[in-house]
């Protein structure tokens, strides 16, 4: 059994059996695109072609509207049909460029690439801005800001988050399964930037396989380790992913950096080795789609701007009216309230839930069993934190320590009196990074 863990966390039913064993699936989109200029953190890009306008599969359509921004490419060959406000998974209306497919899928000719020796650390960099890699796990950073820290001589460690603790998400599982080299290759590509950093490569304990798979390919790697961490809710968090690889803590002011490590999640480090040894911009990204309401759960590597109704075609339709509809996983996913938006450069996940366990009890009151604070890997007091939300109390919710909540959900899940402590805490938290920002 392998050691390396943190402090508290669940062990939710992890629903991966659904989707693990079957192949990634890929589909090509049949409707028209959808590109919201805000897929990423941080300035939203610009679009650079007009209505009316014909693009091939892999032309910049976007330009990054700053340093933390990224551009944004076609993904299929077609006509734009409009620039306008659409709607997004989180229910925001944002601008987004509309584009026809004309089935043709035309593409770009990439350009030429130099072998990795040759290049230099900028020009590795300014490769990834180019590509528009941000972070796929769900976060969406711009990944050649993350790899541009103030000191990158004191970065020790890259660690790939190859945990994939959310349940019912299989994604990472089949891409670690079906191309390894690819991620190990994008590894090698990031640490070229550091000079004093090894990499490692983390595992949960229940991938076996994977563990295995990584070992024998990084065999002659001497500044590549893949590590074994024990399998437990949230250990993908990159607080609690550090924390088990290298024994560092930071907390919600620090960066990884400031303790010496970058952390990015697995499709990520695959695109980066696309833009850097293909010269290829980001355009794809696998996408679970699962639940007990989908008829044929399973993997699909999928064109950004693929309409979601798109997924559930692809997997067999609903065998079930579904309940709830989340995208990404049921602990830290955004509920749906309908299926007409597009896949974006985050999209980890389509959950189709035959019951929402969250909407069938009626909350309680709080009966002290501390059950939350035994489960919160933010040791924080999630009871306290819920109330002082509850009552608008931001001095109290900060002097609890209210920032160092990572939005994990453990809280909610283990409470008996099914309060809604995570909605309530992650409400406040908006509240005050908003504030933090004026
Ligand atoms: S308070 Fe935050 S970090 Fe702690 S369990 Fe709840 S959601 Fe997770
Ligand atoms: S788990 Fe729920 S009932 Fe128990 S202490 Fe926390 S809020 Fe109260």
């Amino acid at each position: 059994m392998a050691k390396l863990t943190f402090v508290g966390g669940i062990h939710p039913y992890d629903g991966k059996d659904l989707s693990k064993d079957k192949p990634i699936k890929a589909i090509l989109p049949k409707g028209s695109l959808v590109y919201p200029m805000s897929q990423h953190i941080g300035a939203p890009a610009a679009p650079i072609v007009k209505k009316g306008d014909r693009v091939l599969t892999g032309q910049k359509i976007a330009e990054a509207g700053g340093f933390v921004s990224a551009p944004i490419y076609a993904t299929v060959s077609g006509t734009v049909s409009a620039i306008e406000p659409r709607r997004t998974v989180t229910g925001d209306m944002v601008m987004s460029i509309v584009l026809e497919n004309d089935g043709l899928y035309e593409e770009v000719e990439y350009g030429p690439v130099k072998p990795l020796e040759e290049l230099s650390k900028e020009e590795i960099t300014g490769l990834i801005r180019e590509a528009g890699v941000v972070g796929m796990g769900g976060a969406g950073f711009p990944t050649h800001v993350k790899l541009s820290p103030k000191e990158p001589e004191k970065i020790e460690y890259v660690i790939a988050n190859c945990a994939e603790c959310e349940p019912y998400l299989t994604s990472d599982y089949r891409r670690m399964v079906e191309e390894p080299e690819k991620i190990i290759n994008g590894m090698k590509v990031i640490l070229r930037l550091f000079d004093h950093a090894k990499g490692i490569l983390a595992v949960e304990d229940n991938k076996p396989d994977c563990v295995e798979t990584f070992r024998k390919l990084t065999a002659s790697e001497p500044d590549i380790t893949v590590k074994a961490l024990r399998t437990k809710y949230p250990q993908g968090a990159e607080r609690q992913l550090i924390y088990a690889t290298t024994g560092r803590a930071i907390n919600s002011s620090m960066l990884p950096a400031d303790v010496g490590c970058i952390v990015d999640n697995v499709d990520t480090i695959v695109a980066v080795g696309q833009a850097v040894l293909e010269g290829k911009p980001l355009m794809h990204r696998i996408v679970t789609v699962t639940g007990n309401a989908i008829a044929d759960p399973r993997n699909f590597i999928v064109r950004i701007g693929t309409n979601y109704h798109e997924l559930v075609e692809e997997a067999g339709g609903f065998q079930t009216e579904p309940a709830k509809i989340v995208s990404g996983g049921p602990m830290m996913g955004f509920a749906l309230f309908g299926l007409d938006v597009p896949v974006t450069k985050t999209s980890s996940a389509l959950l189709c839930m035959t019951e929402d366990e969250a909407s069938k009890y009626e909350p309680g009151p709080c009966i002290n069993c501390g059950r939350c604070v035994e489960a919160c890997p933010g040791r924080v007091l999630p009871s306290k934190l819920a109330d002082f939300a509850e009552h608008g109390d931001d001095e109290q919710f900060l002097a609890y320590n209210g920032m160092e909540c990572c939005e994990c959900g453990c809280c909610s899940y283990v409470c008996p009196a099914k309060r809604p402590l995570t909605q309530e805490i992650k409400s406040m938290r908006k509240i005050q990074l908003a504030k933090r920002k004026k």
